[in-house]
Formats: C-alpha cells, sequence, structure tokens
C-alpha cells in the first residue's frame, strides 16, 4: 500500500539566536516537503551573542545543510579546535588538554590506556598527551584536516571556534535561502486551543499573528512559550554546579603569539576562564559562582588576567543551570537556552541544541497530529543528553586535590549524582569507562579528564600488565615519534587557515 503524503507541518520557531537559526535552517533543509517555517525575531531584544567554542558534531550539521566549510569559516570568522587544555583544574600548576581525538589504540582487545597505566606504574611512559595526535597537534599549535583510513593522522577530529555574533546571521542566510519566512517583531502575547492546552498562533506587538502546527521555543533564557506559557518545570542543578554568571570580554591578539587550534580552560578560586582564539580576536570570560566572588570582583579578575588589548568592557551574564523537565510539552518543543543550560566548560550547549534539532527530526510528527510516543521519546533523549554532560562537568570539580577556597572545597567534598558515583567507581576500581552509545562523551574523554585531574584507577585490565614491558615500551616510543614527526610536517594553524581563505579567494 502506498502511504499518502500528508499535509506539511507549519512549524513556528520563536528566536533568531543560534539555537532558533539552526533549528529552522536544519527543517527547511531536511524536512522539506513535510514541513514548512516562519521565525520570529526581535532586533529590540537581540540574542545572548556569546557561545564561541564548539564539538566536532557541528560539522556534520553544517555539512548535512550543504554549507561549504571554508566559506563558513571566513563569514564567522571561525578557527579550528582540537580540543581544551585545562589548567589549574587536578591541581595549581597543572594542566592537560582533553582532544578531541584517541590515545593510541588497542592492542589484542585490550584498551590502549590499560597498557598506558602499567607503563606508567613501572616509570617506563611519558603523559598520556604524548600518545595523541590531536594534543601533540595542538600543543604545536597546527592544524590540517584529519586524513581518512585507518592512519595516525585519522585518529584525531575537529570543531570550530567562531564569533557568536556572527554564527545565527550567517545561519539565517542560509535558512532563508531554503525558504524559511523571517518575522521580524517582538512576541507579547501566545494563543492556546482552550480544549488541548496547544498553542496555536503568536501574537505580535502590533498585532500580526503567526500560526503554527509545531511551536519551537528558542526564546533563550527568557523561555517564552515552554517556562512563561506552559510553566514547564525547571530542574536546577547549582547545588552541583554552583556556577550561575559569567562576564565576558572580548580582546585583541597578543603580537606574535601563535593562534592556538584549542580553547583553553584555567581555574581560578570562584570558577573558570576562558580563552578562545577567533581568527580576529580573543574571546575571554570568567565563568563564576556569585555565592563565592561578587560580579565587580569578577570584572576586576578578568580584566587583569586578559592578555591582550580589551576590545570593550566586560558584560555580565547571568545563569541558572539545569534543564526543563520536559524539552517537549503540548506542541511547544524547547531548543538551545530555553530548555536548559549547562555552563561552557566542555562547550556543549550547542551541541545540546543540534542534537535535539537531530531527535526533532527523527520524531517529527507524521502530519499534523503529534504522537504522545514520540514526545515522550523526545524527552528521555534530551534529558539523557543533559544528565550525560552534566555529569562529565560535575568531574572537572570534583576530582581536584584543590583546597585553596571556599568553591573548590565545596566541589571537592559535595555529595554527586548517583550516576556520576558509579562512573567514578568503576574506573577507581577497574580503570574502565562505563560505555554507551548514545551522547556525550566517549572514552577517550573520560580518560583524558581522570588522568589529567590525577584520579588514577587502583587496578586496570590484567592483561597489560602479562606483556613484556620493554616491548611495550618500545611500542610507546615509536608511537610518541611517529606522532612528533608526522605533527612537525603539518600546517601552523594560522598558515593553514590563510591558505584555505585564498582557496576560497582563487575560487570565487
Ligand atoms: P539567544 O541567543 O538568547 O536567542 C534568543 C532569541 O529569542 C533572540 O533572537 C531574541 O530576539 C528572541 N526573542 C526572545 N524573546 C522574544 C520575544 N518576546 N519576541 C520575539 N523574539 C524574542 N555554547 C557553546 O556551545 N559553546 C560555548 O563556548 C558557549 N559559551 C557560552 C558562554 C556563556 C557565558 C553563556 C551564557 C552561554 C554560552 N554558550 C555556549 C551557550 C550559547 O550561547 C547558546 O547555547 C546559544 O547562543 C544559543 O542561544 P539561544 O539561541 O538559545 O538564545
Amino acid at each position: 500500500m502506498t502511504q499518502q503524503p500528508r499535509e506539511p507541518v507549519r512549524v513556528v520557531v520563536l528566536g533568531g539566536g543560534t539555537a532558533g537559526w539552526m533549528t529552522a535552517a536544519g527543517i527547511a533543509a531536511l524536512l522539506p516537503d513535510l514541513a514548512t517555517v516562519e521565525l520570529v525575531e526581535s532586533d529590540d531584544i537581540g540574542i545572548i551573542g556569546v557561545g564561541e567554542a564548539t564539538l566536532p558534531h557541528i560539522r556534520g550539521f553544517v555539512e548535512r545543510l550543504g554549507i561549504d566549510e571554508a566559506a563558513f569559516m571566513k563569514a564567522t570568522h571561525a578557527t579550528y579546535k582540537l580540543g581544551i587544555d585545562f589548567r589549574d583544574f587536578g591541581r595549581i600548576g597543572e594542566s592537560y588538554i582533553h582532544p578531541f581525538g584517541t590515545f593510541g589504540e588497542k592492542v589484542a582487545d585490550v584498551g590502549f590506556h590499560h597498557y598506558w597505566l602499567e607503563m606508567q606504574r613501572r616509570g617506563m611512559a611519558g603523559p598520556l598527551g604524548d600518545y595523541s595526535f590531536a594534543v601533540a597537534a595542538a600543543r604545536a599549535n597546527r592544524f590540517a584536516p584529519p586524513e581518512t583510513g585507518e592512519g595516525l593522522g585519522s585518529t584525531y577530529g575537529y570543531a570550530y571556534q567562531f564569533d557568536a555574533t556572527l554564527f545565527g546571521p550567517f545561519m539565517r542566510q542560509h535558512g532563508l535561502k531554503l525558504g524559511v519566512t523571517r518575522h521580524e517583531g517582538l512576541v507579547t502575547s501566545v494563543e492556546r486551543d482552550g480544549e488541548n492546552g496547544n498553542v496555536t498562533a503568536l501574537v505580535l506587538q502590533d498585532g500580526r499573528r503567526i500560526e503554527g502546527d509545531l511551536f519551537v521555543d528558542c526564546s533563550g533564557f527568557r523561555s517564552l512559550l515552554l517556562g512563561g506559557e506552559l510553566t514547564e518545570e525547571w530542574e536546577d542543578w547549582s547545588h552541583w554546579l554552583p556556577c550561575d554568571r559569567a562576564t565576558a570580554m572580548p580582546c585583541a591578539h597578543v603580537d606574535g603569539e601563535p593562534l592556538r587550534p584549542y580553547t583553553t580552560a584555567t581555574a581560578m578560586p570562584a570558577g573558570w576562564r576562558w580563552q578562545i582564539p577567533l581568527q580576529h580576536r580573543m574571546g575571554n570570560g570568567y565563568v563564576f559562582s556569585s555565592a563565592h566572588l561578587d560580579e565587580d570582583r569578577a570584572c576586576e579578575a578578568i580584566r587583569n588576567a586578559a592578555e591582550g588589548e580589551p576590545l570593550a568592557d566586560p558584560r555580565v551574564l547571568r545563569f541558572r543551570p539545569g534543564r526543563r523537565r520536559k524539552s517537549w510539552s503540548h506542541n511547544v518543543i524547547g531548543v538551545g537556552l530555553s530548555s536548559g543550560f549547562l555552563e561552557p566548560l566542555e562547550s556543549t550547549s550547542i551541541y545540546l541544541a543540534q542534537m535535539a534539532i537531530t531527535y526533532l527530526i527523527e520524531l517529527f510528527p507524521d502530519g499534523r497530529a503529534i504522537d504522545p510516543r514520540d514526545r515522550a521519546a523526545f524527552n528521555r533523549l534530551v534529558d539523557m543528553e543533559y544528565d550525560r554532560v552534566r555529569d562529565f562537568l560535575i568531574l572537572h570539580y570534583h576530582a581536584t586535590t584543590r583546597d585553596d577556597s571556599e568553591f573548590w572545597n565545596y566541589l571537592r567534598t559535595m555529595t554527586i549524582p548517583d550516576s556520576l558515583a558509579e562512573k567514578m567507581a568503576l574506573w577507581r576500581d577497574a580503570g574502565r569507562v562505563e560505555r554507551y552509545e548514545d551522547g556525550l562523551f566517549y572514552d577517550a574523554s573520560w580518560i583524558a579528564v581522570y588522568v589529567g585531574q590525577g584520579l588514577l584507577p587502583e587496578r586496570h585490565d590484567p592483561r597489560a600488565a602479562i606483556a613484556d614491558p620493554q616491548r611495550v615500551k618500545g611500542a610507546l616510543d615509536s608511537l610518541r615519534h611517529a606522532i612528533t614527526a608526522q605533527v612537525d610536517a603539518m600546517p601552523d594553524h594560522r598558515a593553514y587557515l590563510r591558505r584555505e581563505a585564498g582557496r576560497l579567494a582563487d575560487a570565487a
């Protein structure tokens, strides 16, 4: 029997920030005949305009939307990102890179890190980062896209660091090309169906009404539909993640400094500080806990810490860590800050918005009626994504020896979620990382942070201990040499960006 095509679903996206335009462009590109998309945004309110570092998953999204990478990089003044350099988290003076890539490779089905742990115990191995291609390239400020195939040059991924004020407008242009209809104006009221409570229309200040079947709330922290109109409850995680403020201050690059292909996160007495290198400037910010530091002192701290000349005064942003208990309620789906927020320690917010869009597309209503099973599945998936990220972030604060401030003493000694306690116990007892198919983060990420923050397991896979130590040492040494040789042949990060820009200009 042939399936009859249904009438397209009328999707209305409220908000034109990163989340709004990613949603609108994503639906328009991937569900062309199944949905029509209208987007409402207000120039008076504007966008949050922060959020510069991403995860490798964004590349797939950009590609699926048919966007040319070099053109996108140019338009958003973006740089490449191979990971995050965490400084002073486990202990003041120590640092490690959480790379977008693996450490070594499995031998006889035993994970590389088990051999490394054994050799490290014997004093026969260097730091774990020596065996990661991404770490070596980051430390050398070099970049080239990974190779295809199975060689060393294929063992890493990359993401982008872009100007958040340019990314939304870039996606807007793309969305408009894909047929999204844009309305500029302030939404002042919402119409609902008296029977089922579904939203039926957004009403703008000037009286325009935008009707729809499905509403995506991308109104940022305001959460106009999900939080405001539908009063969906917020699950507060500030007892685990007490940072609730950030002060952001862009700076000029320091002359002569290399362009880092990575984000830097430096732990501070009441939070941590980011440095995100873009092509034209450095993004800086201090994420902090207002219970441990006031806003004026945080602004002073970011001014003092900034290395380049400040390009603006520090701007304070306020937030609450957590997520809505339901991200899809009635016919409203929250994407982006309206559905939840986790501090940018691992650059996960845009990823979370992207995954919500992906799940929405997978579970998109077939016709105008919503199947409650799809809504429940969406909420389960989104919860899973948030919970996984939450645990990983808490690990950075909890696995520390820092006792130099009230903030760190609280985080080091607090009770953590059971789900994280179980993961940490598995690592501590057996050197193993909980496996899962969906959601962030994978083995190498957990291992990077555990080891980087000085949390070494009591035991590891016993098979790693029966291998001949001299042979294992030989293999580790040759891996390290091969990585160094290959990284030395890569272009400098800035040179690679120039080359790509030149290629784009030639093609124009
Ligand atoms: P917004 O950008 O706030 O957009 C909201 C939209 O809704 C706007 O267009 C506004 O005009 C519209 N709107 C609101 N109310 C109305 C109304 N009544 N009528 C009409 N329109 C309305 N994420 C990362 O992935 N990486 C990072 O490094 C990162 N760093 C961050 C640092 C900080 C300090 C913060 C606070 C966030 C960071 N994020 C980061 C998160 C990232 O900024 C957001 O996830 C992303 O920008 C998406 O925001 P949004 O589109 O949900 O909201």
